[in-house]
């Protein structure tokens, strides 16, 4: 029996088909191009799938169609890895049915094919820096990074978007003109010429697109270069660039050459939402947690962030944003009941009603008010106190150890009936602005 079961095992994992991405449809109100940009083909460039999320979660378009994929090879960016089934950017040629590739390639293909893309940019972080003439091991001819990467100078007889080294070197040059980080993050254009000279790259992806009379390119900013930050703002920038071309108009409310404000947003996570029942902020959560009250199958996980995926590995819930692994989840299994009502709790003084899955403020001190269930405070006990309501308390009166977050001002409050498990609400102590 074990044989068999090991056995079946082994037979899921040599079909395990990568996991899904996902294409979100930024859509203007006035018509006009699209440019399908494509994140994450490697799982170990975070540049590359980085920028395509900050695109998604942070830009409006006004007219124009962006279309955005940023996860195209979803396992490899959770294990950080080029290609955890082989190098994805090489079964665009052929793919064999077996592969666990298989489904996502055919899936990109028919995307990339759709008679509304009018051009294509795949996202990367190339060895080095591109140079056109050797000057040392790291800034040369053979490098990729911090360059737009062209197949061929033009597809021929295609007038819309078809001179790939116009338009790629129109957008390099006003990258160069603006404000680098630093000089030697300067960007070129680099001509693979694959039909004749390059056989790894006829299995491409861009390649695929163009021998298919779509325009394509791939953008790569440097594994060299490696502080987050730069690699989005440089792919954004170049990508900025290119809807401009296409006449695709977009909105953003942040300054792009502002490293702290782009900071700040790259590493915002957003939430999670856990069986509607439980919501954490994944921004500063700690690294594990313990204890969650769980189903023991069938979890259901909402993000807002469009790198989030959770992987569930023996005892436990792995959390990754992009290759980021932001928490692992513990999880004590209860059975869920849900219910409509709500939860009242004095804060500072003021009576509030509140759903589960939801996080309250709180300047100086709270109670909890009686109610059917039992109340469970993390960190809190009082000896003899079963439930934990109808008690004022402060944060002193709770343990630090037991926040949720690196900056010990998040609580857990768990709410049971009869054995069950109904619902989370998280305390969030905020200073008093006086
Ligand atoms: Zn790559």
């Amino acid at each position: 029996m074990r044989t068999i079961i090991v056995f079946f095992i082994f037979i899921v994992e040599l079909f395990a088909s990568n996991t899904p991405f996902d294409l979100y449809k930024k859509e203007g109100e006035i018509k006009g191009h699209t440019l399908l940009i494509i994140g994450g083909i490697h799982g170990d460039e975070p540049g590359g799938y980085f920028a395509p999320a900050f695109l998604e979660k942070y830009y409006k378009i006004k007219s124009g169609n962006l279309w955005i994929i940023p996860n195209l090879n979803t396992d490899s960016i959770m294990a950080d890895n080029r290609g955890i089934y082989g190098d994805m950017n090489r079964k665009f040629s052929s793919v064999d049915k077996n592969d666990n590739d298989f489904e996502t390639v055919t899936k990109i293909k028919k995307i990339i094919l759709d008679k509304k893309v009018d051009l294509i940019l795949n996202l990367h972080d190339g060895h080095g820096f591109y140079r056109n003439k050797y000057e040392n091991a790291i800034f040369n001819p053979n490098a990729w990074g911090q360059a737009t990467i062209i197949d061929q100078e033009k597809i021929n007889g295609l007038e819309k978007f078809g001179n790939l080294d116009e338009l790629a070197n129109k957008v390099t040059s006003i990258l160069n003109n603006d404000s680098l980080f630093q000089e030697y993050h300067s960007f070129g254009v680099k001509n693979t010429e694959t039909k004749f000279k390059d056989e790894q790259m006829q299995l491409s992806l861009t390649y695929f697109a163009v021998t298919n009379n779509k325009p394509a390119m791939a953008i790569e900013t440097s594994k060299n270069i490696t502080e987050l930050t730069y690699k989005v703002i440089y792919q954004l920038k170049s990508i900025e660039e290119f809807m401009k071309i296409m006449d695709i108009k977009f909105e953003r409310d942040f300054d792009i050459n502002n490293y702290e404000q782009v900071k700040n947003k790259i590493y915002d996570f957003g939430k999670v939402t856990i069986n509607n029942n439980i919501s954490f902020d994944l921004t500063d959560i700690k690294s594990n947690m313990r204890f969650v009250p769980l189903k023991k199958n069938d979890n259901k996980f909402d993000f807002t962030h469009s790198l989030a995926r959770v992987k569930n590995s023996d005892n436990k819930y792995e959390i990754y944003i992009g290759n980021i692994k932001v928490c692992d989840l513990y999880p004590q299994i209860f059975d869920l009941s849900t219910t409509k009502e709500k939860i009242k709790i004095l804060i500072d003084g003021k009576e509030l009603e509140t759903s589960f899955a939801n996080i309250v403020d709180i300047k100086n001190d709270f109670k909890i008010l009686k109610s059917d269930f039992r109340v469970n405070i993390i960190g809190f006990s009082k000896n003899g106190v079963d439930s934990e309501d109808d008690i004022l308390i402060k944060k002193s009166d709770i343990q630090d150890n037991y926040s949720i977050d690196n900056s010990n001002n998040k609580y857990r409050v768990e709410f049971y009936k009869d054995g069950k498990f109904y619902g989370m609400i998280i305390l969030n102590f905020i200073a008093d602005k006086k």
